[in-house]
């Protein structure tokens, strides 16, 4: 069966408030997605697609690879996201080389992720010089005996010098990747990571809870009984605080695990996943989606380097249907009913009928055709989203 659904036509209205006068522009989004799969220790939590490089021809022959599979996408995008792995562990000669691929390129949004360890104020200049616009920087928490047991290896000196480094240079667009529910994490310690997030009053924030992911160190040591993740409870209760923190700090949270400052301050690629929006991607482990198709790479760095093959799964009009709604209900906005029936012909009111008793219970809200989660809701969203599988 032909998809009916061409979700390459779904454009974005964005305001523009130039003197008063309100001007809408029409943007034709599509986004680049780019992995640097390597790391120089890996995180006892992570099951990203990452290694450490074997030497440094390794990522030589794998940046040359990146390239040639570059050089077979004929698209203009308007976000581009580098993204790891560790694309800050790169040398200096290797990331002008990564930056240059993309040179053509002049996208709205340009991030890269950044380790505060691997950062220098070269690298700095160089991504101001490729116009990155936009950095994430991997914190996950301020309190360094807490980095230890993740593996991690930066310093909170590290993180302040990034943000004050790329601020001065100019790159303003600043977010942090926090976690919460760390082992050994108290609530007096999230209290503290929050006391600095609010001192460094960055644009975005990415807040996660820390995920037991199989094939992760952190796994091994929960199966010998030597790691113990904490409650639903504790975890509910960290996740409140988190959100009537950054709330009374002045961010809005417009997404379950994401906080701006602004709305321009909204990563602009990641609503292109969670209002499935097609993007490209390249590089080992990466996934894309075409509108109709969703591929992947190997996750495997040397099978990628002989070989950057992708393998492609179609999607039907009904798994892009139940992928709409899912991610779209994580998105604070949550989803429009009638923008919904227009692009599926569907109305999840009348197909999901369990959803009007979240919406009795008050885990929905459903106000000028917006069905959207409430706030009480944002604490049990995976059982809700379950309705959609
Ligand atoms: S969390 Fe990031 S830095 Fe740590 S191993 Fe995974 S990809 Fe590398």
């Amino acid at each position: 069966m032909l998809l009916k659904v061409n979700l390459k036509k779904i454009i974005i209205l964005r305001r523009y408030y130039v003197n008063r006068a309100i001007i809408i522009m029409v943007i034709i989004i599509r986004g680049l997605y780019v992995h640097i799969p390597f790391c120089e220790k890996i995180c006892s939590y992570c099951d990203f697609c990452k290694r450490v490089p074997k030497n440094e021809q390794m990522i030589w022959d794998y940046l040359k690879t990146l390239k040639a599979e570059y050089e077979t996408l004929k698209e203009r995008y308007q976000t581009i996201y580098i993204g790891g792995g560790t694309p800050s562990m790169l040398n200096v000669e290797q990331l002008k080389y990564l930056l240059a691929i993309f040179k053509d390129q002049k996208p709205l949004e340009y991030t890269i992720e950044i380790n505060p360890e691997s950062y220098t104020d070269q690298k700095g200049l160089i991504f101001k010089a490729y116009r990155v616009n936009r950095v994430s920087i991997g914190v996950q928490t301020f309190q360094e005996r807490l980095l230890k047991p993740l593996n991690r290896q930066h310093t909170n000196k590290d993180v302040f010098f990034a943000i004050k480094n790329l601020t001065e240079i100019g790159i303003t667009n600043i977010s942090l990747d926090l976690m919460f529910s760390l082992p050994n994490q108290s609530l007096a310690d999230l209290k503290a990571d929050l006391a600095i997030v609010k001192k460094l009053n960055v644009k975005h924030l990415s807040y996660y809870s820390l995920i037991l992911e199989e094939k992760t160190l952190l796994y091994q040591l929960y199966k010998k009984g030597l790691y113990k993740p904490n409650d639903s409870d504790f975890e509910a209760l960290l996740y409140e605080q988190i959100i009537k923190n950054l709330k009374s700090f002045g961010y809005k949270q417009y997404e379950v695990s994401n906080f701006a400052k602004a709305p321009r301050y909204h990563s602009l690629h990641n609503l292109l996943y969670w209002s499935l929006l097609p993007y490209d991607a390249i590089g080992a482990g990466s996934f894309g989606f075409d509108g109709k198709y969703r591929y992947s790479h190997t996750n495997n760095v040397t099978k990628y380097i002989e070989e950057p093959k992708v393998t492609k799964t179609y999607q039907d009009d009904y798994t892009l249907y139940q992928d709409f709604l899912i991610f779209g209900l994580r998105k604070t906005a949550g989803i429009s009913i009638l923008e919904t029936k227009r692009l599926f012909k569907r109305n999840p009111l009348n197909d999901f009928p369990t959803l009007y008793s979240f919406i009795d219970q008050g885990f929905l809200k459903y106000e000028n055709d917006w069905l959207k989660v409430s706030q009480k809701g944002l604490f049990v969203l995976n059982q809700i989203v379950e309705v959609f599988i």
